[in-house]
């Protein structure tokens, strides 16, 4: 089983959205019978400090700054895997039974700001969806859930849920793709309104090798 940390950064907004979201994404992997599941880390607060501003040509946006957010997250990923480590050993030493083998590489943030980043090559590269930062072997996925807030909450979790399934197909190693599918970025948002909340069948087949490959 790959487990892939959970976490929410910031202000507790959006909590009903993003607790549905989590759970269909988990209830998806386990119908789809794929080895992955998201696992609640808790809640990552977040000083008032955090918050920045940057100036564009479209005037200033307010918002967190990538890189520090993805140097918090990775060090949240790197405490719950010593947890996962301690909880695995305490469990070997009472029974000798061979256990799953369970890992945790990767880690999703889902943020309540805009995300910012000085870095050109960054800065709106996908405006509606994440981006993600590999440290050696850990991943660490960063979702800004701003672009999909609605005032109909059905649409907000579908979003959510559409773009989730997205950054967890890219840090299995998917790319883009031009099929009904969420591996399809939207230019707009109603055109991720309009994609079909699953992957298509090629990158399904591909997410269930990449899966099966890294567990092996
Ligand atoms: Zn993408
Ligand atoms: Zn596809």
């Amino acid at each position: 089983m790959e487990l892939v940390g959970f976490v929410h950064v910031g202000n507790t907004f959006n909590e009903k959205a993003i607790a549905g979201a989590y759970r269909r994404v988990n209830n998806y992997f386990k119908s789809k019978n794929l080895p992955i599941r998201l696992v609640y880390l808790g809640e990552l607060e977040l000083g008032p400090g955090y918050l920045v501003n940057i100036y564009t040509d479209g005037g200033s946006v307010k918002g967190y700054p990538l890189e520090g957010i993805t140097e918090l997250l990775h060090a949240k990923l790197i405490h719950a895997r010593e947890e996962l480590f301690e909880k695995k050993k305490a469990r070997a030493e009472k029974n000798n039974s061979s256990e799953e083998e369970v890992t945790m590489n990767k880690i999703f943030g889902i943020v309540n700001f805009p995300i910012v980043s000085r870095n050109p090559y960054l800065d709106f590269y996908e405006k509606f969806l994440g981006i993600q930062q590999n440290f050696h072997e850990l991943k660490v996925m960063v979702l800004s859930i701003k672009p999909f807030e609605s005032e109909n909450k059905k649409l907000f979790e579908d979003r959510l849920f559409k773009g989730i399934l997205h950054e967890i197909g890219h840090a299995f190693g998917l790319n883009h793709c031009q099929e009904d599918c969420v591996m399809n970025p939207p230019k707009v948002i109603a055109e991720w309104d309009l994609r079909r909340d699953d992957f298509c069948e090629k990158c399904f087949l591909e997410l269930k090798r990449n899966v099966r490959g890294e567990t092996d």
